[in-house]
């Protein structure tokens, strides 16, 4: 998802009435700041997102909206669908419209997704450089092996992408059970994973995306807004 982008000269204009000679004139007195930098000229681009301070007041294109769901059984990972009930249907009627999907689940996959209408925010989430790791709880209909977690641990060939998956940490928790840990998200890739040795999965569950967890409270198709802190700490 693109944001989209102004020319600063134009942006101040529209959001705060000024002349280009008022603009010229608060460039050269330095009070201009675009997320915490002196403006160096007015063709400068900002986006939805970049905070402007002009003589010391702040203004906004768009707040950004960051919000995680505890999705239910099904219940679809879309905007749209003319035939099942969406993510988007969870959440309250005064939520922003634009809000996209950062790392769907599956229709019967269960736990934590994340909402939000911040193209750049979601973009470096999915950058495989901020190595966002994302956890899940999975059953399976039989037990693993010590084969199973070290060819997890190496990597799978999809013949359908042509890629073989990244190094994903495969932990036991009980006979049927399992924690899977991925640094990726390709389509059904723990199904399909787990269908290499013709293990079925039966449940699953996200628990984490890198720092942000799926909370106790949070219950089935309850959502909330990110807290200041897991919008940031989540590439830490
Ligand atoms: N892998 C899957 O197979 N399904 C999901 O919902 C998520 C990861």
């Amino acid at each position: 998802m693109q944001s989209k982008r102004f020319r600063l000269d134009r942006f101040l204009i529209k959001n705060m009435q000024l002349s280009n000679r008022d603009i010229r004139s608060l460039l050269a007195q330095q009070k201009i700041i675009l997320d915490q930098k002196p403006a160096i000229n007015m063709h400068q681009s900002v986006d939805e997102y970049t905070q402007v301070t002009v003589d010391g007041q702040v203004i906004y294109a768009n707040k950004p909206s960051y919000i995680k769901l505890h999705k239910p059984k099904g219940c679809v990972s879309a905007t749209k669908d003319n035939t099942h009930k969406t993510v988007i249907d969870l959440l309250p009627l005064n939520s922003p419209d634009n809000l996209h999907i950062a790392g769907r689940l599956d229709f019967n996959s269960t736990g934590l997704i994340l909402l939000t209408n911040d193209g750049r925010w979601s973009r470096k989430l999915s950058l495989p450089e901020s190595d966002i790791k994302k956890r899940y709880r999975v059953t399976l209909d039989k037990p693993i092996y010590q084969e199973v977690i070290d060819i997890f641990a190496t990597g799978i060939y999809f013949s359908f992408e042509n890629i073989t998956t990244l190094p994903a940490t495969l932990i036991s928790i009980d006979k049927n059970t399992v924690e899977v840990i991925l640094k990726e998200g390709k389509y059904h890739q723990i199904k399909r994973m787990f269908g290499h040795f013709q293990i079925e999965v039966l449940t699953l569950h996200r628990l984490s995306i890198g720092r942000i967890y799926l909370d106790k409270d949070l219950l089935e198709s309850q959502s909330r807004n990110l807290t200041a802190c897991e919008v940031t700490e989540i590439f830490n």
